[in-house]
């Protein structure tokens, strides 16, 4: 039987009210124990890399982590993820991006993401739905973002409370319900509360806010689109606000900061890489096991619809 793809397997996640975790690599020794852990949780997981991952970390591009998760294929348990390569990038810097979508969809990515969040709706719309039609006529999915999911950039961020309170940067209901149909795009990741943890250096070591979801607004959002939503800066989040979250449309699950702070922490500690191999494994199972639910989650997923 062919496997599924990863269109489908977000799709059976939604339907199931699970969110599907996309763990973000910045360090290339981090994929084998990201797997190992997915799949000795019986979970399934993507393995993502984003563009400030192989700028200002150590993740190399697209072909590079393509080729370690190759070495540790397990198609069952998790699949390569193209994550944020923005039009405008966080330093405000414009990104030449169609070439990046170029080779990440030659070197075999089924879903990747297109960031204009940085840009006017119209840009945004005009991007997205470019790089959807790339996407889809390589046979992948397409993931977009509509407001602004803050904390990439290098400045300070205002105070959270203040920016929860004041919804500013959430993603606009008529807005996004306009994106989805215009751009085409199979996923969208959305601003409800939700922030980065910071990738500038020496903001990147911080602990991150513990972040809530505005869960009413996000019902709207899952009302106006009717796609998987995305939900990025998944790392510390307050746990009742992921699980009402993924109750009301959110089907993936960025983690990036959580797991990267567990390796680079104990790599400071002791040096070794096994040592911090083995806190990225202890991390993720349980991240999987406890913080998502999704421990045992295969099966459901991976079922033909
Ligand atoms: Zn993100």
């Amino acid at each position: 039987m062919a496997k599924l793809g990863t269109l489908q397997i977000v799709s059976n996640a939604r339907r199931n009210g699970l969110a599907i975790p996309a763990f973000n690599v910045p360090y290339l020794p981090m994929v084998e124990p990201v797997v190992r852990a997915v799949a000795d949780q019986d979970s399934f997981a993507l393995i993502a890399t984003a563009r400030p991952e192989w700028i200002k970390f150590q993740a190399r591009g697209p072909a590079a982590v393509m080729a370690e998760c190759a070495r540790w294929s397990d198609p069952d348990h998790f699949r390569p993820h193209l994550d944020h390569v923005p039009v405008i990038d966080e330093d405000g810097f414009q990104v030449d991006y169609v070439p990046i979508f170029e080779e990440a969809l030659e070197v075999g990515y089924e879903s990747v993401m297109i960031d204009g969040s940085r840009l006017p709706l119209d840009e945004n719309i005009a991007a997205t739905r470019l790089v959807c039609e790339m996407a889809h006529a390589a046979g992948a999915a397409c993931e977009g973002e509509l407001g602004a999911v803050l904390g990439h950039e290098a400045g300070p961020l205002p105070p959270y409370e203040e920016l929860f309170a004041s919804g500013r940067g959430f993603t606009d209901v008529e807005e996004a319900r306009r994106f989805v149909q215009e751009t085409g795009c199979d996923w969208l990741s959305v601003a409800v509360g939700n922030i980065h943890g910071a990738v500038a250096e020496g903001l990147r070591d911080k602990q991150k806010v513990a972040a809530r979801l505005n869960i009413e607004h996000l019902a709207h959002i899952e009302q106006a689109t009717a796609i998987p939503l995305v939900l990025h800066g998944g790392s510390g989040i307050q746990q009742d606000f992921i699980l009402q979250g993924v109750k009301h449309g959110i089907a993936k699950i960025n983690i990036g900061t959580d797991i990267r702070q567990a390796y680079e922490r104990a790599l400071t500690e002791t040096g070794a890489i096994t040592a911090a191999k083995d806190a990225v494994y202890d991390r993720t199972c349980w991240i999987l096991r406890h913080y998502l639910n999704m421990a045992g989650a295969r099966r459901v997923l991976t079922a033909p619809a």
